[in-house]
């Protein structure tokens, strides 16, 4: 089959087209793969989503390349040899680009600064990475991102084109693969040259902001994680929109939410210390109250004491016992937790036992068991006593 004819290769910024169908048969997933002479649909290929859009009246679910043939997946077939009229999601098309050339720009610099070569790349719906052969820190990203968004505003051309094997030989470009035929460069005037199949825009002014967000360790190399134009817009007002919501919710102004923050976490912190003083005098002042005993000792819980000060308070009060000491956090309706401790009873003989006296589950150590249970309060009242 002949190749198809890239219309995107020169027609980047055009959003609608008219082509043949060359053919369409049925991909075997109950769906069609339609061939056209000629398609503005970007295929997936080299880390790039497809485009996709509508294809004579019908939905483009998803577009493929194999030995320069592009199929356009669709659901309903095209009638062979017809004219039909095609258009790509441009706004979706025009992120891609600005997010792509974003990263040319980006992967240029770092080679020309730093030597690194771009060794992976993906540019999905929401995400675009880029990987690298070395690794840079801090300060150098932030040298790379001034140099790529003064490269923006500096409004350099950019074209694509398949140069001849011999203009190839004498040509320095960048290239993830080592490819000698159908080798499409993209070049971006003083910037960069560098072989790519994907469509770009005409100027770097059109890229708009690029920022680089997260950066990661990655096969000896880093990831960086980017967003060019419209998508670092969306970005930076969803990254507004939560500070200016956290900026409302803690009182601080709006540059001084990271301070405010930290504040905040101060004040939890020596609030946690004050809440642990308070229940320790709380137990303190409970277990005064408590009389020794050669029996059991059992008592209800409820000033809101957390697991390891119950488990404390047991230790404590197993003491002033000769039998078993059982404490009881919950209400009739809910069910009860427990913690019953003994420094006679072996507890792991008896868990079975008591248990089976106030409906519950659990178990533990020979000198403590924890749990939970159905029975009344008048029930394990009863039983304890
Ligand atoms: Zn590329």
């Amino acid at each position: 089959m002949d190749k198809t004819i890239r219309l995107f290769d020169q027609l980047p910024s055009e959003s609608e087209f008219e082509a043949r169908v060359i053919s369409c048969l049925p991909d075997g997933q109950g769906k069609y793969a339609v061939v056209l002479d000629k398609t503005l649909f970007f295929p997936e290929e080299g880390g790039q989503a497809c485009d996709t859009g509508v294809l004579g009246g019908v939905e483009v679910i998803h577009v493929c390349e194999k030995e320069r043939v592009i199929y356009h997946t669709v659901a309903e077939p095209l009638a062979e040899g017809s004219l039909v009229s095609g258009k790509i999601d441009f706004c979706e098309r025009f992120r891609k680009m600005q997010n792509h050339t974003g990263e040319h720009i980006v992967s240029g610099l770092i080679f020309k600064n730093f030597g690194f070569s771009n060794v992976g790349f993906h540019l999905g719906k929401d995400i675009m990475t880029a990987d690298f052969d070395g690794v840079l820190d801090g300060e150098q990203l932030l040298l790379i991102e001034t140099l790529a968004n003064r490269a923006v505003f500096e409004c350099h051309s950019i074209r694509g084109y398949y140069p001849s094997t011999e203009e190839l030989e004498t040509l320095e470009y960048r290239s993830k693969l080592d490819l000698c035929e159908n080798v499409r460069i993209v070049e971006i005037e003083g910037v960069d040259k560098c072989a790519c199949c994907a469509p770009h825009v005409s100027n770097t002014g059109q890229v708009g902001l690029i920022k680089i967000l997260e950066c990661e360790k990655y096969k000896g190399g880093i990831r960086l994680y980017m967003k060019c134009g419209f998508d670092a817009l969306d970005g930076y007002r969803a990254e507004y929109e939560q500070s200016r919501r956290i900026s409302v919710a803690i009182s601080a102004r709006h540059d001084e939410v990271a301070h405010g923050v930290d504040r905040l976490l101060e004040d939890i912190s020596s609030l946690k210390g004050e809440i642990a003083a308070l229940k320790r005098s709380l137990m303190a002042y409970k277990l005064e109250k408590i009389e020794a005993t050669d029996g059991n000792i059992c008592i209800f819980e409820d000033a809101g004491l957390d697991a390891v000060s119950l488990r404390n308070m047991a230790n404590e009060i197993k003491k002033r016992c000769g039998g078993i000491c059982a404490v009881f956090t919950g209400d009739d309706e809910g069910g009860y937790k427990y913690i019953i401790a003994s420094a006679t009873v072996d507890l792991r003989d008896h868990a079975k036992e008591i248990n089976a006296a106030i409906s519950g589950r659990g178990g533990g150590s020979s000198e403590m068991i924890q749990g939970s249970c159905t029975a009344k309060r008048a029930e394990i009242e009863e039983y304890f006593a």
